[in-house]
């Protein structure tokens, strides 16, 4: 078994010789994850340790009209879940978003962010660290970007307390989630910082970035991609495909999401957005941690003359169509399903991604309303 977690080869033998190690260790086998389609070299900067693949249910939710900026049409939405009933409700949404004509999205901000945390002196001495970057801005951009051909820094934004110094660093990291590329941009900054300063790097990630934790900072100023969407569904529609009514509708979003999460002290102002999340993050090779930031989202409701108005805003869409877990076979078809593989498709992603929350959010409040979640549950999930 030793000798099995020591070998670092990537090879389909070296996976094999690897599982079949775990496999004796373990007393059990594994013929299900052992049974996969493309070259481990592929994952090779995915996973360490690799013994197989996981295979999670795929399916699709659509047709789903998006009007955006980037994404424009109807779309299949690949969707890899465990959770009996969530697609036949997503689909559902779905329906009745392309009855109403389509989502309208919007991207308003546009930055992934990194706070490496410094030791100074007092808080005095704090002050003059921040004036220095702030004076010397150009010089650490410079630096930052000479590690990356598609990152460029935007903004730092210092935050005190005591004797540590927070930098949050904002880029603009192209096609990529941009979490690595971040990472290393701000890591070189860091280093000329602390020689120019004498501040101390603590660490390169100070918690105020904040990554893969719900925090209200990235709530209020975004991370990854700000995004809202909304539509108007026609009161007919709301009556016969989502079976409720809009005042029912309107209700149930007051007192559940808005309410109950207010007196629950939730930062999430929703009823299950990081399902749909946790779904297509998975499909299209996301980093499913990140659903922690992304469940942050605020759903509205409203009566507009009679038909419903929803919107749903997204504070954290972190994601990518190059880079991390992007480049691997399944999850390169999988956003191959809505033309979102590669270099200048990012946008369309986070659009599309934002549309499928709006209809998840939608069916689920129609259901809720109409007393209908348990019943759909023990249809379709058990
Ligand atoms: P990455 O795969 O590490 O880097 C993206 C790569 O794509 C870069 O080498 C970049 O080159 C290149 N690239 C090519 N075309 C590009 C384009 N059009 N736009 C942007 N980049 C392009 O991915 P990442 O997005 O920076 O980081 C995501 C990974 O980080 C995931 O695997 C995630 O799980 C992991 N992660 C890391 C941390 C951390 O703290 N390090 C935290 C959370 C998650 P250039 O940089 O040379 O431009």
């Amino acid at each position: 078994m030793t000798g099995g977690l020591k070998n670092r080869g990537k090879s389909k033998a070296d996976v094999d010789e690897r599982r079949m190690a775990v496999e004796e260790y373990a007393a059990t086998k594994l013929p299900h994850i052992g049974s996969y389609s493309f070259d481990p070299l592929l994952a090779e900067k995915n996973v360490e340790n690799m013994i197989g693949c996981l295979q999670v249910p795929l399916g699709f939710a659509g047709p789903l009209a998006v009007k955006g900026d980037h994404a424009k049409g109807e779309f299949l939405v690949p969707m890899a879940t465990t959770e009996g009933a969530l697609l036949a409700s997503v689909n559902r949404g779905c329906s009745a978003i392309t009855a109403a004509g389509g989502a309208n999205v919007v991207i308003i901000k546009d930055e992934m962010t990194r706070a490496p945390v410094f030791r100074t002196k007092g808080v005095r001495d704090g002050q003059r660290v921040a004036k220095w970057v702030d004076d010397n801005y150009d010089v650490v951009k410079r630096t930052a970007e000479a590690t990356t051909s598609h990152g460029k820094l935007l903004s730092i934004k210092p935050f005190a307390s005591g004797r540590s110094l927070f930098l949050r660093f904002s880029y603009d990291t192209g096609d990529a989630m941009g979490m690595n590329m971040a990472t290393i941009a701000t890591e070189a900054a860091s280093r000329l910082i602390e020689k120019e300063t004498g501040a101390v790097l603590i660490s390169v990630s100070g918690n105020m970035c904040i990554d893969k934790k719900p925090a209200a900072i990235d709530s209020i100023l975004g991370r990854g991609k700000l995004v809202l969407a909304d539509v108007t569904v026609p009161r007919a529609v709301v009556e016969e495909r989502l079976k409720t009514t809009v005042a029912k509708a309107v209700e149930t979003n007051y007192r559940k999401n808005l309410v109950g999460s207010a007196l629950a002290s939730s930062l999430g102002f929703n009823a299950h957005v990081a399902n749909i999340i946790a779904a297509v993050y998975l499909a299209t090779g996301q980093d499913p941690a990140q659903v922690a930031e992304a469940s942050m989202a605020m759903t509205n409701c409203e009566d507009a003359d009679g038909d419903l108005y929803v919107s749903v805003r997204l504070p954290c869409l972190e994601l990518g169509t190059v880079g991390g877990g992007t480049r691997l076979p399944c999850q390169k078809e999988a956003l191959s399903m809505i033309d979102c593989v590669g270099a200048g498709k990012v946008k369309r992603l986070a659009e599309i991604v934002a549309a499928l929350a709006l209809a998840g959010e939608l069916s689920t409040l129609a259901a809720q309303s109409a007393g209908e979640l348990g019943k759909a549950h023990q249809s379709l999930g058990r």
